[in-house]
């Protein structure tokens, strides 16, 4: 048995962790999680932390569920693994394939597997490409995407998404991929701009791009419903279904990345049917098997997937762990723990709206707070240094993380992004577990403005 200081040394001489400053590891240590059980998580101090994170955005049902443990247990017993190449398959993908098809939306019907989101995302790409050249038009090739999106880390992953410091370390990104503006309107909207309009501006900049490139260039637009990496970045309600328009309209598939908001985050099963549209591409991760087991979905729509079969010839892709038997039956269970307990509707009529009034009327007004959104249980809270101009600290980032670090001294487990807080805890959270979190917050917010106000 290792003591956490052991541990921690341990883990700063061999261990290198994504998204980490090493040099700052190497001094401060990293925070070991040794257990969890329902909403809270714990490290080797033993001490309980509500965990407002869902781990990263994935672990929807919440922890120590039995149930998944099992599920993988019989599974590996059965058949740990064999693959889905060459028209081979297992019992588990197929009957999870089916399962997707029925809570997809409309139209959305078939899925190829990954073990990633980033994966997902690196499969879309390649198959968007795939389908407009067994349609003859391979120059068809470019995407449209969004600054500050994220699409996950691979070099596919980092070229599609739209983060700067990402793109510095790139050194050569996948080409024919350009980036236009969020639908960001708390920094982006023009002063009086309705929050309608501002939706179609953002919306316009996918068409003026298009047009850029001519629509016969152009293969897809790519983007998360809600932005989340970037600062949970909540679209006006007319944003989504104009862009969909626009994409009809020059021939233009419509792309989202759903492996945040996938399975119940925005109170539906996928994000697509919060916004009212009906995309050609759904990556899925994380909360498929909330976070239980690594695997990723691509859903694919009618178009794409009947191209594929009439035109024949192998697609050249796919993971050694495409639709893995053991991941696929946790996945199977997972979504029967959310559908028994009426996870996704609990968000959509009680704990979303409550948790957005409780943002609004606990948050809100405090001093530090510059606006305060959610969507289902998805949520942001800005901190500013003036209320009214918008001014934030600086150097940028670093409020954030002073609040962040009093939150988790608080025992609340939320992350900071630039000058956002982000909240994304499992969909087993109550009323009164928002209560609590809200309560940590305040608190949380009161000894960050004696710090940063010093
Ligand atoms: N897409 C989105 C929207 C994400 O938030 C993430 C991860 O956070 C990814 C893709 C990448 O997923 P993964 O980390 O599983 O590769």
């Amino acid at each position: 048995n290792y003591s956490l200081k052991q541990l921690q040394q341990i883990d700063a001489a061999h261990h290198l962790h994504p998204f980490t400053d090493h040099k700052e590891l190497r001094e401060a240590g990293s925070r070991i999680i040794t257990h969890a059980n329902g909403p809270f998580i714990y490290d080797a101090d033993g001490t309980e932390i509500l965990d407002g994170m869902a781990g990263l955005w994935c672990v929807n049902v919440g922890y120590g569920r039995d149930e998944l443990a099992e599920a993988a247990y019989a599974q590996m017993k059965e058949l740990p693994y064999y693959n889905s190449f060459f028209k081979c398959s297992t019992p588990t993908p197929v009957l999870l394939s089916k399962k997707l098809a029925e809570l997809a939306p409309k139209g959305v019907a078939q899925v190829f597997y990954g073990s990633s989101g980033s994966e997902a995302n690196d499969t879309a790409l390649r198959l968007v490409r795939h389908f407009w050249a067994l349609e003859g038009k391979p120059e068809k090739n470019r995407i449209i995407s969004r600054k500050m999106g994220y699409h996950g880390s691979t070099i596919a992953g980092t070229s599609l998404g739209g983060m700067d410091l990402m793109h510095k370390q790139l050194g050569g990104a996948v080409p024919n991929i350009v980036h236009v503006m969020m639908p960001y309107a708390y920094e982006l909207a023009l002063p009086g701009e309705s929050d309608h309009d501002f939706g179609l501006r953002a919306a316009k900049a996918v068409e003026d791009a298009i047009l850029e490139a001519g629509a016969d260039k152009v293969a897809a637009f790519i983007g998360e419903p809600v932005m989340g990496a970037g600062g949970v970045k909540i679209p006006p309600m007319s944003y989504w279904p104009e862009v969909q328009c626009i994409c009809r309209k020059y021939d233009v598939l419509l792309m989202l990345d759903e492996v945040i908001t996938g399975y119940g985050r925005t109170g539906e099963w996928f994000a697509a049917q919060t916004f009212g549209i009906e995309p050609d591409t759904i990556t899925t991760a994380k909360a498929l098997t909330s976070g239980y087991q690594p695997l990723s979905a691509l859903l694919v729509g009618d178009r794409i997937a009947a191209t594929l079969v009439e035109k024949g010839g192998e697609f050249y892709h796919g993971y050694t762990y495409s639709g893995h038997p053991v991941a696929c039956a946790v996945a199977l269970k997972n979504l029967e723990i959310m559908e028994r307990e009426g996870l996704v509707d609990r968000v959509k009529n009680d704990t979303g709206p409550y948790f957005a009034q409780a943002l609004q009327e606990r948050i809100a007004g405090h001093d530090l707070v510059g606006e305060v959104r959610s969507i289902g249980l998805m949520g942001a809270i800005e901190i500013v240094k003036d209320k009214v101009t918008k001014e934030r600290f600086l150097p940028a980032g670093s409020a954030a993380v002073t609040v962040r670090d009093h939150a988790i001294a608080q025992g609340l487990m939320l992350r900071a992004t630039g000058d956002t807080m982000i909240l994304s805890p499992p969909l087993i959270w109550t009323r009164e577990t928002i209560d609590m979190a809200c309560a940590r917050i305040a608190k949380a917010l009161d000894l960050a403005q004696a710090d940063l106000r010093k």
